[in-house]
């Protein structure tokens, strides 16, 4: 069992300052238990870090549809995230406000919440409040999810600012619905994002830079870096190495069937995969 007060100090031993503005992603369940048993506290120990000029901002993300179009099911400011349990107790606070992108929503709190997620909606790019975070000289945290949900979110931001995205085929069959003035309106996505289950492949360059700070939150293993200096060096990497994003699962249809840069894996995919998925569906 764990105290606010402990899992602060360990925030502060890994180097979070007061007035840190962080963007963080956590597993809350690798953190441990927690002695008040309230849910809401797992975000109160990070405030606590970083006082009340502070901010906090986390990935609210909600996807929308891939493919197959669902009129019913529309972003409306309160849907949930599939993100997981930190982003969806962020959006229960209080204090909580939320940017109004159809499938990439952040949501913050605190002193430069406003300022981060002001104008991040249909119009604007999904990474756009990462390069508020960059700007403001922020920090990104990874908590209890360092191998499972590898890297930062500042490699998207870089893939996009490099055109890399545009390498993914057809990214307008993913949006979603959305409400917008009592009107549900169809949102096609532009800047899909490549495959970030490569993205342990970037902490390497970040440990050779010596851009990580690593300590535990709880139980949790966590690694902190400079946003700044996290995108600048993930600008490099993705200029030299564009294929890096490419994973090795030959049943990742991002990757094996939805890149214009990896054509020749296609072929297989639609042979192993989709062919006898429309096989069994004709037969059923
Ligand atoms: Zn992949």
């Amino acid at each position: 069992m764990f105290t606010i007060e402990k899992l602060k100090r360990d925030l502060e031993t890994i180097g979070i300052k007061k007035g840190d503005t962080l963007l963080v992603r956590a597993d809350l369940g690798a953190i441990g238990k927690l002695e008040t048993r309230k849910r809401e506290d797992y975000i109160s120990f990070m405030l606590d870090a970083v006082g009340d000029e502070g901010t906090i901002i986390g990935l609210s993300f909600t996807g929308g549809f891939s493919i197959k179009k669902n009129k019913n099911n529309f972003f409306d400011g309160k849907n949930k995230s599939y993100t997981g349990a930190f982003a969806n107790t962020m959006l229960s606070h209080p204090k909580a406000i939320r940017s109004a992108h159809p499938t990439n929503s952040y949501v913050a709190i605190g002193k430069n919440a406003k300022y981060i997620l002001e104008n991040h909606d249909e119009n604007s790019g999904a990474y756009e409040p990462i390069r508020k975070i960059v700007e403001l000289g922020g920090k990104m945290i990874l908590i209890g999810c360092v191998e499972s949900s590898p890297g930062f979110t500042t490699t998207h931001l870089a893939e996009v600012d490099l055109g890399l995205h545009k390498r993914i085929i057809f990214p307008t069959l993913n949006g979603a619905y959305y409400k917008k003035n009592n009107e549900i309106k169809l949102f096609k996505r532009k800047d899909l994002g490549s495959c970030s289950s490569t993205f342990y492949r970037f902490y390497g360059h970040y440990v050779k830079n010596e851009l990580l700070k690593q300590g535990y939150v709880g139980n949790a293993y966590s690694i902190l870096i400079d946003a700044k200096k996290a995108f600048d060096l993930d600008l490099k990497i993705l200029q030299k190495n564009p294929k890096i994003t490419l994973c090795d699962n030959p049943r990742c249809m991002l990757c094996r069937a939805r890149r214009w840069d990896n054509l020749k894996d296609m072929p297989i995919y639609f042979i192993k995969y989709i062919i006898p998925r429309i096989l069994r569906k004709v037969f059923k």
